[in-house]
């Protein structure tokens, strides 16, 4: 699969999920298969991002940010460092 079906079918998948508990099996498989890829999801945006919009987070097993730079740097403005990430 390309870089581009993969985010694709990921997207689809996850709203999927979000309404019927698709099977989480298939999730981790496609977000292997993003890693391979080189881009990562981001739960608060719900998009697949280059690896190079997140920030890195040595503490997580993957070495990047849960949340893309975007979204952290929107979450930080709105909530002033009162959520710690
Ligand atoms: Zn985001």
């Amino acid at each position: 699969m390309t870089k581009e079906e993969v985010k694709a079918r990921f997207e689809m998948i996850d709203d999927l999920g979000r309404n019927i508990k698709y099977e989480k099996a298939e999730i981790r498989r496609l977000q292997l298969e993003l890693k391979r890829a080189g881009v990562k999801y981001c739960p608060s945006c719900g998009r697949t991002k280059d690896d190079t919009e997140f920030g890195a987070n040595r503490s997580r097993p993957d070495g990047l940010a849960g949340y893309c730079k975007e979204c952290r740097a929107g979450k930080k403005a709105l909530t002033k460092g009162a959520v710690s990430w």
